[in-house]
């Protein structure tokens, strides 16, 4: 059929916006977008029948179907619940720590409503959004004082510009770490305007190699944690407490970037030792800096905690104001750490649990999910196996967890089609691929996620579908 008379085929917005399967969007949302929308449609088909690639007259009912497509799709909200399939638990991309659910109601109740979040009740005037924080984070940390702001890429930043600004900041080049997203400590160091001073090499920084670079201008000793790398083989670093000792006898402060930041060993629950908060501050650093959604399982935040005079110093520099956390982080981290202090807080706070939960209990997971499956007719191959799950969040890098997984391979579509499928979703699924295998590892799938799994699965496997 000749274009011509294609187009003349395209309706009218108008005739389409009298459509009975729009007046549901005309009710709910104002008249100008969803007739751009549709304007939106029309337009797609006039370039397909332009370019030849439409040769069929179109039919009312075919574009009324596209223009409700177009305004579910531009609803559907972009940033949306995922169903956490990966078994990595702090992954960046996902949102790291997820809060618990006692988090969840406290950020809930001051976001909906006025709080007291700069205002103390007892005397009436003013008060300060950290002190609702402060109080905990000594009890739990051992610090004098604390502040908190916004991630902890901006908390180390704040301390280097308030403790060493136009001073020289010794740092060994073993631990001169990216953490990615152009996280890196020289440029780091040169925005606070500290001047960066490498000491040592990338496998070996002795206490002498400190001490030789020393000088009237040294602001500060800091050492950061080697989060997301390992250096293995012929290695030498500098203990904590050694380079404290260095510090008060030379009279420079010492900081140390935690990055994870755990108020807990872990190794009883088979994870690799890392130094807890508490023991970096006992061993006499000055200042430590560390994510409140990592480890801890908060929301994200960069917590600094230490010495008062130099806490002090920070909530002095004007830069405070321009990363301050907002009500809702002081409302979320408020009540994680609330949680730290109740008995049963490692099965209160989601990262903690899905960290240190025996496989026998993922089985159980893995298996209700496995056996759900098995019931349905679904074209594809489906196994149940041990797996490993990964930490993510750049913490225990390396270190893998014992876990159960669902393997599926379908059959009459591909694994990255299905993968696709199920992270259009919403809430989208989410899993990993190996071998042309979907991976679903259930140390992330919480159980009141099961039955969904089950039925996006079944919605693009299902026996007879194809
Ligand atoms: C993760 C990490 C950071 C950055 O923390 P954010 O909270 O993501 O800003 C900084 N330093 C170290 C050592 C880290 O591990």
């Amino acid at each position: 059929m000749p274009a011509e008379k294609l187009l003349r085929s395209i309706p009218k917005v108008d005739e389409i916006l009298k459509a009975p399967e729009l007046q549901d969007y005309l009710g709910r949302f104002r008249r100008e977008i969803v007739t751009k929308k549709v304007r939106e449609v029309l337009e797609e088909l006039r370039l397909a029948i332009v370019s030849g690639e439409r040769q069929k007259p179109l039919e009312l009912r075919e574009v009324i179907f596209l223009a409700q497509e177009k305004i579910d799709k531009f609803f559907l909200p972009p940033y949306r619940r995922v169903i956490n399939g990966t078994g990595v638990v702090l992954h960046t991309n996902l949102g790291r720590a997820l809060l618990a659910p006692e988090a969840v109601e406290a950020l809930q109740k001051v976001s909906g409503s006025y709080g007291n979040l700069e205002l103390d009740l007892k005397t009436g005037k003013r008060g300060s959004r950290y002190d609702h924080l402060v109080e905990y984070l000594r009890e739990l940390t051992g610090a004098e004082d604390a502040l908190v702001v916004n991630n902890n890429a901006s908390a180390v930043i704040l301390a280097l510009s308030s403790m060493a600004s136009g001073k020289e900041v010794i740092v060994s080049r073993g631990q001169l770490v990216e953490i990615g997203g152009a996280f890196r400590i020289p440029d780091i160091m040169e925005r606070s305007g500290a001047i960066l001073k490498e000491v040592g090499t990338t496998n070996k920084t002795r206490l002498t190699d400190y001490e030789k670079a020393i000088s009237d201008n040294t602001g500060l000793l800091l050492g950061v944690h080697t989060s997301n790398y390992k250096i293995i083989g012929f290695t030498e670093t500098v203990e904590i407490a050694d380079l404290v000792r260095l510090g008060r006898e030379k009279g420079v402060p010492v900081m140390w970037d935690l990055g994870s930041g755990s108020l807990l060993d872990l190794t009883p629950y088979g994870l690799p030792y890392e130094p807890t908060v508490q023991e970096v501050l006992a061993k006499g650093v000055d200042v430590i800096t560390f994510s409140g959604d990592k480890l801890l399982g908060g929301p994200q935040a960069g917590i600094i905690a230490g010495k008062k005079e130099f806490i002090a110093r920070m909530k002095k520099n004007p830069l405070t104001r321009a990363i301050r956390i907002d009500k809702m982080t002081v409302a979320a981290l408020q009540a994680t750490l609330m949680l730290y202090f109740e008995k049963d807080f490692l099965t209160k706070i989601p990262v903690l649990r899905m960290l240190t939960e025996k496989p026998e209990i993922i089985k159980k997971r893995a298996q209700k999910l496995y056996r759900k499956l098995l019931r349905t007719n679904l074209s594809a191959e489906i196994i149940l196996e041990k797996g490993k799950s990964e930490i993510g969040g750049g913490a225990f890098p390396g270190t893998y967890l014992s876990s159960w997984v669902i393997k599926i391979k379908p059959k009459n579509l591909s694994t990255e089609k299905l993968a696709s499928l199920l992270r259009l979703e919403n809430p989208a699924l989410l899993g990993r691929i190996e071998e042309e295998q979907l991976i679903i590892d259930l140390r992330t799938v919480l159980e009141e996620e099961i039955n969904y799994c089950l039925e996006l699965l079944v919605k693009y496997l299902a026996g007879d579908r194809l």
